[in-house]
């Protein structure tokens, strides 16, 4: 089995990026770098890029995801994990989205997962995956992580957080960007 290095800590990210990569050894480590650009892209290559020189020969892989609200202009976007300041303070961030968008009809919203890959020789592929949706009046379902209970995703009438891990797997943002990554590697 080959083995394919993830800048993550984040254990349900990990998950489910193992399950999308069934034939690969999926290891994570903290890339401990601060992300600091304004896109999803950037900061997947700040990751990515921390890690590549400790692991000479290796694949590497980084992504970095988030929620974007139509009607907040694009917000939480990259500031995802820390919209109400913490980092990864989940229950305070569904609050705060919650809360920003009281009295909004316009609901729209979507995931971006953007992944960069490192190949062995160096090389970088950027890939990215969208999921469409609209963010539900209150939480609901206890799988997943982030926003997934307020996320109800387009052709659906409950959340990401109801659907089993493959039926998220099958249709969310980091789905569909680790199906390109299979592609590419093959
Ligand atoms: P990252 O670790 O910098 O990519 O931050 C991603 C953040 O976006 C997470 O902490 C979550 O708040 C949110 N997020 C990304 N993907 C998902 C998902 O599949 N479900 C729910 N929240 C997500």
């Amino acid at each position: 089995m080959k083995t394919i290095i993830i800048a993550s800590h984040n254990v349900h990210k990990l998950r489910e990026i193992g399950q999308l990569l069934p034939e690969w050894e999926v290891r994570g480590e903290d890339s401990g770098a601060e992300e600091t650009a304004d896109d999803f892209a950037g900061n997947a290559r700040i990751k990515a890029r921390a890690i590549a020189p400790l692991h000479p020969g290796a694949w590497v892989m980084a992504d970095d995801s988030g929620l974007e609200v139509a009607a907040l202009g694009g917000a939480p976007g990259v500031r995802s994990a820390r919209y109400a300041g913490g980092d990864g303070d989940t229950p305070a961030n569904n609050a705060l989205l919650l809360k920003n968008l009281a009295g909004v009809t316009d609901r729209r919203a979507r995931f971006t997962c953007v992944v960069v890959l490192i190949a062995p020789d160096g090389t970088e592929h950027v890939l990215e995956g969208h999921c469409p949706g609209r963010i539900a009046e209150a939480p609901s379902g206890t799988g997943g992580f982030g926003y997934d209970p307020l996320f109800v995703p387009d052709g659906y009438d409950c959340s990401f957080a109801e659907l089993s891990a493959e039926e998220k797997n099958a249709i969310s943002h980091r789905g569909h960007a680790l199906a390109a990554v299979r592609e590419l590697l093959g």
